[in-house]
């Protein structure tokens, strides 16, 4: 019997997991040219499996997953398990035309946005920490060769896994907390990365699967343990040229954009932390950034500026700016999404951030009020009251908004009412 080889065709929902179905190598061409049929309900299942009663998709309809093939993952055949290529997809109606609730879609017309209104282009690339668990190892300092060599075997299927389909990793790395790890990927267009978020993060688990391993992107593991973050960094282009960093400090283009997004942060970070869990990592003094601030080189504010080396020009080529408060539980799209929704407001409003070099919980309150600070929601419950539905609706359409709302109230409904490590030890199974 020859080997079977599956073809998965899926979309990131909005619980931010990747949700489809697989078809065998004798079909793999007819789904490729035409999709598979979905049912628009599932894009509102949540993290454990239950619909929201107030999901605006009933039982009724029927949407189609189309392909795009540009984003695939060949994940390799093991243990008698056949093969797998992963196809993330678009969500289109029946006959084609744009669904209102497709995150792709929604980050492709805010990209659209960002060139037509402001003639910019973005380039986008993550860190993504997690914890890997069953690794049985004594405790090893952070950073060290012998952490780094506990998952060196894992980390090198990762990488050749991803690059096999062609997506190339910057670094792998042992963090700061026991058995957490970071991967950070290269810039590309904010589709392409938030396709490669999805895709690595699903090499990351198969390949830990495959090791008896199993890996987490939790924001917090415990309460008290050291957070994982998918940090994004992002830099802003016209024609061509960076226009991210100029003497030090943010350019009259990427100023008024990252204050846009400070101004926006309560609305924006509900689409960066999705889960109940994630507001527990936004806490001062964490390495986070749970303050609305931006700062040269400071890992305590919300977007730390990153200038690296100057060219001969004094021009700053590879400089980024780095939006902390956003972790793996997100969906990469709708995060993307909010970031360049808010950062478009901002600039309509010109204003430039103020540089907080220091960490703003050592400021005092009377000095974080005069310049504007504010500290992130500390709980999902606050993040729903502190929303803006208005602005995130002219970010991506107020029928994305209303039903993504219904998501995460019902997570609030269920993880709310248990304690953290409760909550904590669930969603470490499903994120
Ligand atoms: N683990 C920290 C977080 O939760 C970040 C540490 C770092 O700067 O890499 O975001
Ligand atoms: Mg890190």
């Amino acid at each position: 019997m020859a080997k079977q080889h599956f073809l998965f065709l899926g979309h990131q929902d909005l619980s931010g997991i990747l949700r489809g179905r697989s078809v065998p190598k004798e079909r793999h061409k007819m789904a490729l040219a035409e999709g598979l049929p979905w049912v628009p309900g599932n894009f509102s299942i949540g993290p454990t499996n239950v619909i929201p009663a107030d999901n605006p998709f009933g039982q009724q309809g029927e949407i189609r997953l189309l392909p795009d093939q540009a984003a695939m993952l060949a994940l390799p055949s093991y243990d008698g398990k056949p093969a797998l290529d992963l196809v993330l997809c678009d969500a289109r109606q029946h006959d084609g035309a744009p669904w209102a609730y497709c995150p792709r879609t929604a980050l492709k017309s805010v990209m659209d946005r960002l060139k037509s209104e402001a003639g910019l282009t973005m380039k986008v690339a993550f860190e993504h920490e997690f914890n890997v668990r069953g690794l049985n190892q004594v405790a090893h300092p952070a950073y060290s060769v012998s952490s780094g060599r506990a998952v060196s075997g894992l980390a090198a299927h990762v990488m050749q896994t991803l690059v096999e389909s062609g997506i190339r990793l910057e670094q792998f790395q042992a963090e700061y907390g026991t058995d957490q790890f970071e991967i950070s990927s290269i810039p590309a267009d904010p589709l392409t990365a938030a396709d490669r978020v999805v895709l690595t993060q699903e090499a990351i688990r198969d390949g830990a699967r495959q090791f008896g391993l199993h890996a987490s992107f939790i924001p917090k593991p415990t309460p008290t343990a050291a957070g994982n973050g998918v940090h994004i960094h992002f830099s802003l282009y016209r024609d061509g040229k960076s226009v991210t960093v100029a003497e030090d400090w943010l350019t009259d283009i990427s100023g008024p954009f990252v204050q846009g997004i400070l101004d926006n942060a309560e609305t924006a970070v509900l689409f960066t932390c999705l889960s109940s869990n994630s507001y527990l990592r936004l806490r001062p003094n964490s390495w986070v950034g749970p303050y609305t601030c931006a700062g040269l080189r400071n890992r305590e504010a919300m977007i730390r500026v990153v200038p690296r080396q100057a060219d001969a020009d004094g021009r700053h080529p590879k400089a980024s700016m780095e939006y902390r408060a956003s972790d793996g539980t997100a969906n990469a799209y709708l995060a993307l999404a909010a970031l360049i929704g808010a950062g478009l407001d901002g600039l309509k409003r010109k204003k430039m951030p103020v540089n907080v070099a220091r960490n703003p919980e050592l400021l005092g309150a009377g000095e974080r009020e005069r310049l504007g600070l504010r500290l992130l929601p500390q709980s999902l419950p606050d993040a729903l009251a502190a929303f803006d539905h208005e602005a995130a609706a002219s970010w991506m359409g107020s029928a994305l908004v209303e039903a993504y709302l219904a998501c995460r109230r019902e997570d609030a409904r269920q993880f709310c009412s248990i304690s953290d490590e409760e909550a904590a030890s669930i969603l470490q199974r499903i994120y």
